[in-house]
């Protein structure tokens, strides 16, 4: 099943038990302020208005029988989206591709999820009726955030503040930049 947005109300259950599937695609060419409305705290991340450029996703849930034959409910979810971040070199904007894919399963309650979550490889959740799982594609983009956004060949020259042995023996001709700017005003004010 396609469809453009997550659901916020998905049944799990019932797509486990189908061995189901769903996924879908948002973009700032086809689907406008609609990518802002339904990931606003992804698009909050976008160093530009209106940059977050595209979302995708893609849930497959199934059902597996644990060795004492109780069924368990298991969801894997892949997530991309594209979003402008400020280059960490050069400070201008550096379009970031996110992505992650992980493994969830379902267990009956929040003390259940607790104790098995710190000893489990997959993420463990509660499974409830309505489960949102727009919030969980959103948490795995945010999670999937660079801590060092960076371009791989940045378009502007790097002004850096670490100095290299060689320019710092090197006299220093920089001047300040308003250095002269009082004689600017002077010739042009006549003052
Ligand atoms: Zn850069």
């Amino acid at each position: 099943m396609t469809m453009n947005t997550p659901p916020e109300q998905l049944n799990v259950q019932a797509l486990a038990s189908m061995g189901g599937e769903i996924s879908g695609h948002l973009d700032r060419a086809s689907s406008g302020a609609a990518l802002d409305t339904c990931f606003e705290r992804l698009a909050a991340e976008s160093c530009v208005p209106n940059g977050l450029s595209r979302v995708a996703w893609h849930a497959q849930a199934e059902v597996r029988h644990l060795p004492d034959g109780s069924p368990s409910v298991w969801l894997h979810l892949d997530v991309s989206a594209d979003v402008p971040l400020v280059c960490q070199r050069c400070m201008t904007p550096v379009m970031t591709t996110l992505s992650s894919e992980r493994w969830f399963r379902f267990v009956s309650d929040e003390s259940t999820a607790e104790a098995e979550d710190e000893h489990s490889d997959e993420d463990v959740l509660v499974l409830v009726p309505k489960f949102n799982l727009a919030a969980l594609v959103e948490d795995e983009l945010l999670m999937a955030l660079p801590f060092v956004p960076m371009h791989d060949v940045c378009p502007v020259p790097v002004v850096t503040s670490v100095k290299d042995q060689a320019f710092s023996d090197l006299p220093d001709e920089r001047q300040h930049p308003f250095a002269d700017l009082k004689a600017k005003m002077n010739q042009a004010g006549g003052r």
